[in-house]
């Protein structure tokens, strides 16, 4: 994923507040980026333009070598086929199981039933869940949850994973083990992770750092190892 020059302001009646001003960064293939920076910095308006949620900017975007256009109908399907979201509170579906929840994004994908059985089998072993893939959001602790969206967010294969803060509501020994399944199976996919985070259990296991503050993209630490307070 590729940004340059990505500005975005806020307009509430007579009132402006510039969230970005001017913000561009060239991010690898199947890096783990760690986005950072104090509240109200703008990680939150970044994610939401990376992620596709947000086409009401100025700048470009590209992504999987594509200029992405900013048109609803483009950023839906781009969303769809390149995306995968992680958030901290999981957003699971309560009343399908894991394996439904993990499985879901391919039917909005069209993808054939026995393909689903494959991939969705495939991912939910590859997060070590498979034994509780019966079992609904509720029966499952914080860390299991966790597991199942990373496996929802990987199903399809996705060019880029957006994570908002994915370990914040996790104890040290779990968030160690998301945080390395995140780091693995983004490496064997060649998925990228853009990852707004505030927790250095994260950031230390970062491919790299982008820190934001006040709109600006102020300085980036490559190579991981860097404490993000
Ligand atoms: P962060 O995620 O780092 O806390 P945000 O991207 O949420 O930062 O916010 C960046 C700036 O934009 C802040 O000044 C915030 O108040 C402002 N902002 C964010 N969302 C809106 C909105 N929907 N309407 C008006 N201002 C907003
Ligand atoms: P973890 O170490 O991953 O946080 P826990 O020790 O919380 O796991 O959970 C251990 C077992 O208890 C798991 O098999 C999980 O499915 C089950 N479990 C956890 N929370 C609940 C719950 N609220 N209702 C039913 N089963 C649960």
């Amino acid at each position: 994923i590729w940004f340059e020059g990505i500005c975005k302001t806020y307009k509430q009646g007579d009132n402006e507040t510039c969230a970005l001003s001017g913000v561009s960064a060239n991010i690898e293939t199947g890096d783990t980026v760690a986005l950072c920076g104090p509240s109200g910095s703008g990680k939150s308006t970044l994610l939401n333009i990376c992620g596709l949620l947000d086409n009401d900017y100025h700048g470009e975007l590209y992504l999987d070598g594509q200029r992405v256009a900013q048109d609803t109908m483009t950023t839906t399907l781009l969303r769809r086929e390149k995306l995968g979201f992680i958030f901290q509170n999981y957003n699971l579906i309560p009343v399908m199981t894991a394996y439904e929840n993990v499985e879901y994004p391919l039917l909005l994908n069209n993808v054939s039933s026995k393909e689903r059985s494959r991939m969705t089998r495939h991912i939910l072993d590859a997060v070590g869940i498979a034994d509780q893939a019966h079992k609904r959001p509720n029966q499952l602790s914080g860390g299991q949850q966790q597991r199942v969206a990373i496996a929802r967010a990987l199903v399809k294969y996705p060019r880029l994973v957006i994570a908002d803060e994915p370990t914040a509501n996790l104890d040290t020994q779990t968030a160690n083990l998301v945080i390395d399944l995140m780091r693995s199976l983004g490496k064997e996919m060649q998925t990228t992770f853009l990852v707004a985070t505030h927790d250095d259990r994260m950031t230390s296991h970062c491919d790299r750092i982008i820190r934001l503050q006040d709109g600006l993209l102020i300085d980036e630490i490559n190579g991981g190892f860097q404490q993000c307070a």
